[in-house]
């Protein structure tokens, strides 16, 4: 399920497609939102109950200009930060993305891949936007760009989706940290074609991102909610660690054809663990 927050913008200037010159915004498309705030009454500085504003220490109902915001640094204790500060945070810089070159979807690992945004037309720039985003679909190519964002250089990509244009800030190729690979070792074939039955028993059209949730954080708030009730808690037993596959075919071929009694994705990741780990 999609977050109920609804993206903003941080930033915006042009792309610079040839001679072509797109005007443009940027708009946080993950949760960028680390930073929590509550609303203070200025004068005395408690926390404000909201609809309608109303200070419960004042005992008085609060007009928004007499309200600031602030960040709990420490229990009780706020720094106050006025919007205006803000603002100049948010670095409204307004900056020239210049397209590069154009690569093929799939030509980009998503190791590169820092922070995506949305990107959406300034004023003036809905038509270049769309033929642009458009061309880039049907040819199914993505724009590599340099995009200057609060003062650090970035290159960036620009993706076109079915319905317009997202960036993503790539690392930089020596950002990319070194991995020792395991060294190649002789599959044999039964264990190759087995292998290749188990995913397509467990292959799905679509990538359904809801289907899936922070089970962790589920369970947390789980925990939350029954202390909250006052309930006893039973620590449960830790889930013993799987030991290494053994044999790899016979493991193999037991996971088959377990698909219609489980249909939760956990029961794949078990399976490509155990297979992980069989050396
Ligand atoms: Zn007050």
């Amino acid at each position: 399920m999609a977050s109920e927050k609804q993206s903003r913008s941080v930033g915006g200037g042009s792309i610079c497609f040839g001679l072509v010159s797109i005007p443009f915004r940027l708009y946080t498309a993950t949760s960028a939102e680390k930073v929590e705030f509550n609303l203070l009454h200025e004068k005395c500085g408690n926390r404000v109950k909201s609809q309608p504003y109303r200070c419960p220490a004042c005992d008085v109902e609060l007009d928004k200009t007499e309200i600031v915001r602030g960040h709990e640094y420490e229990k009780n204790r706020y720094v106050l930060i006025r919007d205006e500060e803000l603002k100049s945070l948010a670095g409204e810089a307004s900056e020239s993305m210049e397209i590069l070159e154009f690569v093929p979807l799939a030509a980009v690992d998503p190791i590169y891949y820092e922070k995506t945004y949305y990107v959406g037309p300034d004023k003036g720039g809905d038509k270049a936007y769309q033929l642009l985003s458009a061309a880039m679909r049907q040819s199914q190519r993505m724009a590599v760009a340099k995009f200057v964002m609060r003062g650090k250089e970035n290159i960036v990509l620009l993706r076109p989706t079915a319905s317009g244009l997202m960036m993503h800030t790539m690392f930089f190729a020596d950002e990319i940290r070194a991995f020792a690979w395991p060294s190649p070792l002789k599959l044999s074939n039964t264990e190759s074609e087995l292998a290749l039955r188990l995913i397509e028993e467990l292959s799905t059209k679509a990538f359904e991102p809801e289907k899936y949730s922070d089970e962790y954080r589920d369970r947390v708030l789980a925990l939350i909610e029954k202390k909250a009730r006052g309930e006893t808690i039973t620590l449960a037993e830790p889930v013993p660690r799987a030991a290494p596959v053994v044999d790899l075919v016979e493991a193999l071929k037991s996971s088959l054809g377990k698909r219609k009694t489980a249909v939760s994705a956990k029961p794949a990741v078990a399976a490509a663990k155990k297979v992980a780990k069989s050396k």
